[in-house]
């Protein structure tokens, strides 16, 4: 006799739904709203840079068995057509930053312009809660049966992001609004900015091979020196070389490293760790 035992709590490896994500941050919204409900796979380890990010054979074949594919898109993902050849038509490709609110960035190109979307939507702890509503959204119409489970973790997750933006508003507000600017090297506070009452210098354009060339620079310095601003930051994954040459220049001190496209290691591995980070490194060197 063959008897059915549920297992309280705990799904079998077969009845969670395949997500595989490409953006650290969707990772830990997958994991959170899908709980053990969910196998997530993320191909875009903490620490990688998505920008320069191409999937390998093993990612595709993940991806090929997987039943929701999360992108953080804004044009980040440039393989998205890959993707699509690995999953056929068995997997929903969600297109996550496609569905929230776009910043026009200006990107430099040596001396001209072009304008795009800002794909940095993370940057926004309302754009991370409008995308935990679409993750649960989306995991809820694939397995419907857990519906009412996908909606409690996603109410605890958003619940905690709450929390977070009060921290984030009451560190920001020790800043006069006139000493909320920010220097970083490639173009990807933007949100950020906007959410909290910011303006943005950006060194260089969206991606971090973009350097800016010798007028832009002294263009740059002359804008720093006038601007009265108290630090410089750099991020994670970019090239120093230029801001080394900004502080020297103007005199203005190294503020640290921020976080810029998505998770970090160690205690800056989680979308909160990544706030706390950024938000405290930017208060110190510039209050
Ligand atoms: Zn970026």
């Amino acid at each position: 006799m063959l008897l059915t035992v549920a297992v309280g709590g705990s799904a079998m490896a077969a009845d969670k739904v395949r997500v595989s994500t490409f953006s650290t941050i969707l990772t830990e919204i997958a994991e959170q709203v899908g709980g053990e409900l969910a196998e997530v796979t993320g191909h875009v380890k903490p620490g990688i840079d998505p920008h320069d990010f191409e999937p390998r054979p093993g990612d595709l074949k993940i991806v090929a068995n997987s039943q929701l594919v999360l992108l953080s898109a804004k044009h980040m993902e440039a393989y998205v057509g890959k993707l699509r050849e690995a999953t056929g038509t068995g997997a929903v490709i969600l297109e996550v930053g496609d569905r929230l609110p776009s910043l026009a960035l200006t990107v430099q190109h040596g001396d001209h312009t072009h304008k795009g979307d800002d794909p940095h939507w993370w940057h926004s702890i309302r754009n991370i809660a409008r995308a935990v509503k679409l993750v649960r959204d989306e995991l809820s119409r694939l397995s419907p049966e857990n519906k009412a489970v996908f909606k409690g973790n996603a109410a605890i997750y958003l619940g905690k992001l709450e929390k977070l933006q009060s921290w984030v508003d009451a560190e920001v507000a020790r800043l006069p609004r006139n000493q909320r600017k920010l220097v970083t090297n490639h173009d990807s506070f933007g949100y950020f900015a906007r959410e909290f009452g910011f303006t943005v210098i950006a060194i260089a354009g969206v991606s971090k091979d973009d350097q800016p060339g010798s007028k832009r620079v002294a263009a740059l310095i002359a804008e720093i020196k006038s601007s009265g601003v108290k630090a410089i930051f750099s991020e994670d994954v970019a090239n120093p070389k230029v801001i080394r040459e900004i502080t020297r220049e103007t005199g203005v001190k190294f503020g640290g490293m921020l976080l810029s496209d998505g998770l970090g290691l160690g205690g800056k591995g989680t979308i909160e760790g990544m706030f706390r980070h950024n938000v405290s490194t930017i208060v110190e060197a510039l209050k």
